[in-house]
């Protein structure tokens, strides 16, 4: 058994509990939580190892959505408007896709770790970052993707996609967890997205999808009209969209895990449907911000799980959740700044937990021990801590996963 101990333990509970001198004992789950002096003399026998001036113990991040098989862009995409972007996407697939090699995906997910985060939900297109993805010690669920809106090659490319899912299947461990994403409702014909959630129900597997992520996505959708009509006409000779996003929702119905990433167009309605899914929102505001300008109205959420993502450096240029927490800040201009940074720690955490199926995210007894720790530059009120651990942290001092102590080289 091992003994941290901080001037603040950061539990990432529902309320935000914090503990100021705590201390947390674990093997490969927390077996207590309390304040420091109080374990002391419960676990008199243990050594205890004290994480240093101003230091920090809270839950190892969890980064809900990336795209690393687009780790190869830094300044080839578009940004500024959504479907520009994706055109721009579309045209270089090829070449970034050859610049994300093996060694190029395994830095990026070191400097991950690095950065706080132990756990991830990699969105997987082709398959190619699924050797990093095993032998990396964080924790992966690892979604394998289906695409394809065009009836006469659904056939082949379920085909495929049962393929690849096969070989995740095969590769599945306590830290590997294979999973299943639905590019978007603009994308993948109803036939697909009906017989890959059967697949998901029968093993039981996390599920996302990106949902209303732009204004041209919501004007397709819904109206058949904007920006996206010529860009369908030209890459798949379509006029009408494959689905209404209502009945794009009533899909999953059932699924445990499920999540819909970006959400920014959704309506008070289509809000609803995710609601009563008891599904997550991943908010990934750098990604909107760069592609479309726009921000998740987080006053609109009501009580929908949120849980945090940078998406791909397709669409970021980084992939620390710090770096995207502290944009965060900035984006969401109207909340109060403490509350804000407290439900952005929460939705980096324990938000990111629900949406991806892990009992971790939160420093209680019986979570897998996923702790991260590092030291503020000076002391801090218990009120500011949250917004003062995103201001100040770009790298963690100690990682643990599952209670081994992972290097960080
Ligand atoms: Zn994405």
């Amino acid at each position: 058994m091992k003994f941290l101990k901080a001037d603040w333990v950061l539990t990432c509970d529902d309320e935000f509990s914090i503990i100021k001198d705590g201390g947390v004992v674990f093997e490969d789950k927390i077996v207590d939580i309390n304040c420091a002096s109080v374990l002391e003399e419960k676990y008199s026998n243990l050594d205890v190892e004290y994480c240093g001036k101003n230091s920090v113990l809270m839950p190892g991040l969890i980064n809900s959505h990336v795209h690393l098989e687009f780790s190869g862009n830094k300044t080839t995409l578009k940004y500024g408007n959504f479907l520009d972007w994706l055109t721009s996407v579309i045209e270089n697939r090829e070449e970034l896709i050859e610049k994300a090699t093996e060694d190029l995906i395994d830095s990026e997910l070191k400097a991950m770790l690095k950065t706080g985060t132990t756990s991830i939900g990699a969105i997987s297109s082709y398959g190619f970052d699924m050797s990093s993805c095993i032998k990396t010690d964080m924790n992966v669920v690892y979604f394998t993707e289906v695409i394809g809106s065009k009836p006469d090659m659904i056939d082949t490319l379920f085909v495929d996609f049962k393929a690849k899912l096969e070989s995740t299947k095969q590769n599945c461990s306590t830290n590997f967890i294979p999973a299943i994403a639905i590019h978007s409702p603009y994308s993948v014909h109803p036939f697909l997205i009906r017989e890959v959630l059967k697949i998901a129900k029968e093993n039981d597997m996390p599920v996302s999808a990106h949902f209303q992520e732009s204004k041209s996505e919501n004007d397709w959708l819904n109206y058949n009209k904007g920006s996206f009509i010529s860009f369908f006409k030209n890459f798949l000779q379509q006029t009408t969209a494959v689905t209404k996003p209502n009945e794009f929702l009533s899909q999953f119905k059932g699924i445990e895990n499920l999540s819909f990433t970006h959400c920014v167009e959704a309506n008070a309605k289509e809000l609803e449907q995710i609601k009563d899914m008891n599904a997550t929102i991943i908010h990934c505001p750098k990604s909107n911000r760069l592609l479309n300008n726009t921000s998740l109205n987080l006053n609109y959420l009501d009580d929908i799980s949120l849980a945090m993502g940078t998406d791909g450096l397709s669409s970021n240029n980084s992939l620390s959740l710090f770096d995207e927490m502290q944009s965060a800040l900035f984006i969401h201009r109207t909340n109060d700044i403490n509350d804000l940074s407290k439900r952005l720690l929460t939705a980096s955490t324990n938000g990111g937990a629900k949406a991806l199926g892990l009992n971790k995210g939160q420093v209680a007894k019986g979570k897998d021990a996923d702790l991260i720790s590092f030291s503020l530059p000076d002391t801090c009120s218990e009120e500011d801590i949250a917004t003062a651990v995103i201001l100040h942290t770009k790298q963690v001092d100690k990682t643990y996963i599952q209670g081994k102590h992972i290097e960080l080289s």
